[in-house]
């Protein structure tokens, strides 16, 4: 079962919150530049890249074992 809404307003996703947001009557004039669904976003600025900390790998770095044996 499909939605229709009432109104077909464009949507596009917030960058900095990641939120979608309608077009509104403010940003006829530039709807294809608008990025952000509100002026606090658009000074926080894009979302940071996504945290990727690499998990484990980089604490399990190999350290390399030096086996000494003692004959
Ligand atoms: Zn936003």
């Amino acid at each position: 079962m499909a939605q229709h809404h009432k109104s077909s307003l464009p949507e596009k996703q917030c960058v900095a919150c990641g939120r979608p947001f309608q077009w509104r009557r403010r940003w006829a004039r530039d709807w294809e530049h608008v990025k952000y669904c509100s002026e606090r976003c658009r000074r926080s600025g894009p979302a940071p890249a996504s945290t990727q900390h690499e998990p484990d790998m980089a604490a399990t770095t190999m350290t390399p074992q030096r086996i000494r044996r003692s004959s």
